[in-house]
């Protein structure tokens, strides 16, 4: 198996981190244990974990001030190549007085205080004294993707003087960039688990006990001393469920199921869980849902290709197209009982009442109420081909048992949408790989072969059910 692409953790981090803001939101400020409580079991029919609510009446998938304040900071690294402190003060002050739904304390007090961007948050934390919150950390890893390609320290300081914009407490500097050293640990395919101990040598010592504590290899949450909404136990919580869980379903699982701060704790555990898995590692289920509008910003939503696009910006400087022309239209036809197969342009214009399974990169979502995205490469360098396989063959079976027309598609509807119709016949239906590609050949005359991974990936199916 291929090793995960950078590109794929990069995106992961940002992806990840919006979807952990967005899952987490409905559940802010509530008591341990409700998400389990409501979702004991994956939700993969057309209702998802994705469900909204919450005190300030989030819409399912919709991210919040935690993201919204980490795009403005992205927009910002990315057009002017680099940090520009005083520009991206400005644009946090544009959006607090766009009157966001939702703003920490600390981030409106300093930006609603009318003073130069250099010394509003040591005024206010002078004044105030202010225990270090969590506000700077939520928003920290699009800096983390950009200053991941120089070196450790240059990583640190930015996140530092970011922090520092609205965070006068050193403290929560410190957490920001341990943060950001161990995404760029991750960017680069190393664990960042490991890096704890070096990177908390370069945290000063009158800081680096308080972080020792949080990020030891034993500490669990119920040693917090603070609540989650302070900078300490959020990133310890954050690293413990990144210890703890087995994928990135499980990180944010185990983080929002331990209540309080919900969705920033879940910001910054999906962000690391992100770059450590890759974008395969995301349920499509979930990264096909997270989107949202930043106040002050325009009116544009942003969702799951912005956000990819950006990611690639931050990482490579390259904004990749996904303008894939015109093409003639293939499909929709049925292969297998309820289950549709087409092109991309075929399954585009279908009806809108197909739950439409996607496998190709999409910039815009389908204006089918039922969609999932989930970007499969047709070629060898699928790093967890088997994940994404069994994440999408799951959300097949969910939507199908719910009654659900499905429509899998990808951009030629021959070799990926031939993977997700075999892989659903030689696991729901038992077929060898052989009977299943015979089955959907004879139905699916657009049926592509070229792909050897996604054939051995069938027999790996095949044997391990
Ligand atoms: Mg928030």
């Amino acid at each position: 198996m291929a090793s995960i692409h950078r590109s794929s953790r990069a995106a992961g981090a940002l992806v990840g981190s919006a979807v952990g803001d967005a899952l987490g939101a409905p559940f802010e400020f509530g008591p341990p244990g409700q998400f389990t409580a409501r979702f004991p079991t994956p939700a993969r029919g057309s209702r998802t974990e994705m469900c909204g609510g919450g005190a300030l009446g989030w819409a399912p998938g919709e991210f919040t001030d935690d993201t919204q304040m980490a795009l403005l900071l992205a927009h910002s690294l990315v057009e002017h190549d680099g940090l520009d402190e005083a520009d991206v003060f400005d644009r946090f002050s544009a959006w607090a007085q766009a009157n966001p739904p939702d703003i920490g304390n600390q981030t409106r007090a300093v930006l609603g205080a009318g003073r130069p961007w250099d010394v509003a948050a040591a005024e206010h934390f002078t004044r105030s004294g202010h225990a270090a919150g969590n506000g700077s950390l939520m928003r920290a890893t699009p800096a983390a993707i950009r200053f991941a390609k120089t070196d450790t320290a240059t990583t640190m300081d930015a996140a530092r003087r970011i922090s520092a914009l609205t965070h006068g407490d050193p403290s929560a500097g410190e957490g920001c960039a341990i943060f950001s050293e161990l995404i760029r640990v991750a960017l680069d395919g190393g664990d960042p688990l490991t890096a704890i101990p070096a990177t908390l040598e370069l945290v000063p010592p009158e800081h680096r006990d308080r972080w020792a504590a949080v990020l030891a290899e034993n500490w669990t949450p119920d040693q917090a001393t603070e609540r989650n909404g302070a900078v300490w136990p959020t990133l310890g919580q954050a690293v413990w469920a990144l210890r703890t869980g087995r994928d990135v379903a499980e990180v944010l699982r185990l983080v929002i199921d331990l209540g309080g701060d919900t969705d920033t704790v879940a910001c910054v555990a999906g962000g690391l869980a992100g770059a450590v898995h890759g974008m395969g590692g995301i349920p499509s289920r979930w990264a096909s849902a997270v989107h949202g509008r930043v106040p002050g910003h325009g009116d544009r939503v942003w969702r799951l290709a912005d956000l990819q696009q950006l990611a690639a910006a931050l990482d490579s400087g390259v904004q990749q197209s996904y303008d894939p022309g015109v093409i003639p239209r293939i499909g929709p036809a049925e292969v297998l009982p309820g289950i549709w197969a087409g092109n991309l342009d075929g399954a585009r214009y279908s009806d809108t009442d197909f739950a439409v399974i996607s496998l190709c990169r999409l910039g815009e979502p389908f204006p089918h109420a039922v969609q999932r995205m989930a970007y499969i490469a047709d070629n060898d360098y699928n790093a967890d081909l088997d994940g994404m396989l069994a994440d999408v063959l799951d959300d097949m079976k969910a939507l199908r048992d719910e009654g659900h027309r499905l429509l899998v598609h990808c951009h030629g509807g021959a070799s990926r949408t031939g993977l997700a119709l075999r892989g659903y016949l030689v696991r729901e239906e038992g077929m060898t790989v052989e009977q299943a590609t015979a089955h959907v050949a004879e139905r699916w005359p657009h049926l592509g072969l070229w792909n050897a991974s996604f054939t051995e990936a069938l027999h790996r199916l095949g044997r391990r059910d």
